[in-house]
């Protein structure tokens, strides 16, 4: 995450154990979770005759699986009710415990089509993946990547005595943009939101303007968007699926870490306006010089958050300002620099504009 935390935040509240119905035949279940900083992640549970769907399971491990245990029996379901799981997008805390989950509960496991973890195989098209896993480096240069490849996350996993907990979730169902799903009595839909990750998932309820939006909108926390990605403009791509999500009529968000809230506008335009102090702030730190990747991360982030994800976050930025012809990149001794034109006007808020008025 990429905002500093000067005070305590929703997202890093600690899991309680209250089970309460978020919006009408939807529950939240907090599993606790140590992660970025984050004290919960909320697993909604979406009730109906055919049984219960879980969206979001948690990080692997046996605390969570206790957590699971624990809340379901409060909420007074049954395992074998469970007859989907659906993970937002492909982070730990959202899929670690899916596929336990799901193989326990004889479930459906369900992800945006185009989901895929880092314990899976790259793909030939994810470009920055399978050029790290050769090189051992990040596509900026920088700190060396530690690319733990299956059998090493494995070796350190089956150590802690988690392997049976942490198995990369094999889905059973991948969804399209826009396909309904029938889910606690009512249609939603799928839609495909990247930034945060390529793959991300948020459901809608159109009837009850409900939205289920993941780590996508998060209430006070800005969700990070890194360039370790298969997308070629992180930022630009998340802008334009914040700008889809504002043509649909929400009236109630549930997001996966923190409560729920009803502006969404309001807290678009807000990350939106986080963004855009970032790259004014990166214009401002590459003072129209020549300078690497990892520099300007060092001069934009405090000491405490300095490292893969502050470079990984600005470099998805200065990729920004390039792909809009504010910025010229080039090599210098393995690393990425960047020479920024500091009197650029391209904002995060303008990108999310012009998508508005081309849908
Ligand atoms: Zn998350």
């Amino acid at each position: 995450m990429s905002e500093p935390a000067q005070r305590r935040r929703q997202e890093q509240e600690a899991a309680s154990s209250e089970v309460a119905e978020v919006a009408p035949g939807v529950l939240r279940l907090q599993l606790p979770i140590q992660f970025t900083g984050l004290g919960h992640v909320n697993c909604y549970a979406l009730v109906d005759e055919a049984g219960v769907a879980l969206v979001d399971a948690g990080m692997p491990g046996r605390a969570t699986w206790k957590a699971i245990g624990e809340r379901l029996e409060a909420a007074g379901i049954e395992l074998e009710a469970v007859h989907s799981v659906i993970v937002t997008h492909s982070h730990p805390d959202h899929f670690g415990s899916a596929e336990l989950l799901a193989k326990r509960a004889g479930a459906d496991l369900i992800v945006e089509r185009s989901f895929q973890t880092w314990l899976d195989r790259p793909q030939p098209s994810d470009s920055p993946y399978v050029e790290m896993a050769r090189t051992g480096r990040t596509p900026w240069g920088g700190i060396p990547f530690e690319w733990s490849r299956r059998q090493r996350l494995g070796h350190r996993l089956a150590r802690h005595g988690l392997a049976p907990y942490a198995r990369p979730p094999r889905p059973t169902r991948r969804l399209h943009h826009g396909e309904q799903l029938q889910l606690a009595g009512r249609s939603w839909r799928a839609l495909h939101t990247p930034g945060h990750t390529g793959d991300h998932l948020c459901l809608y309820d159109e009837e009850a303007g409900v939205l289920l939006s993941g780590d996508h909108v998060l209430p006070t926390i800005t969700p990070h968007i890194g360039g370790i990605t298969p997308l070629a403009d992180p930022l630009g791509t998340f802008a334009a699926s914040l700008a889809g999500l504002l043509q649909l009529g929400v009236t109630t968000v549930l997001p996966a870490h923190g409560h729920p809230f009803s502006d969404l506008a309001g807290r678009v335009r807000q990350i939106l306006a986080h963004h855009d102090r970032r790259l004014a702030s990166l214009r401002e730190a590459a003072g129209g010089g020549e300078e690497s990747v990892v520099e300007l991360a060092r001069r934009l982030f405090p000491a405490r958050l300095r490292g893969m994800m502050a470079e990984s976050e600005t470099y998805a930025h200065l990729e920004f300002l390039r792909l809009r012809g504010e910025a010229e990149r080039f090599e210098r001794g393995g690393e990425l620099c960047y020479r920024v034109d500091s009197g650029g006007g391209s904002s995060a808020t303008s990108a999310a504009l012009d998508c508005g008025r081309h849908s």
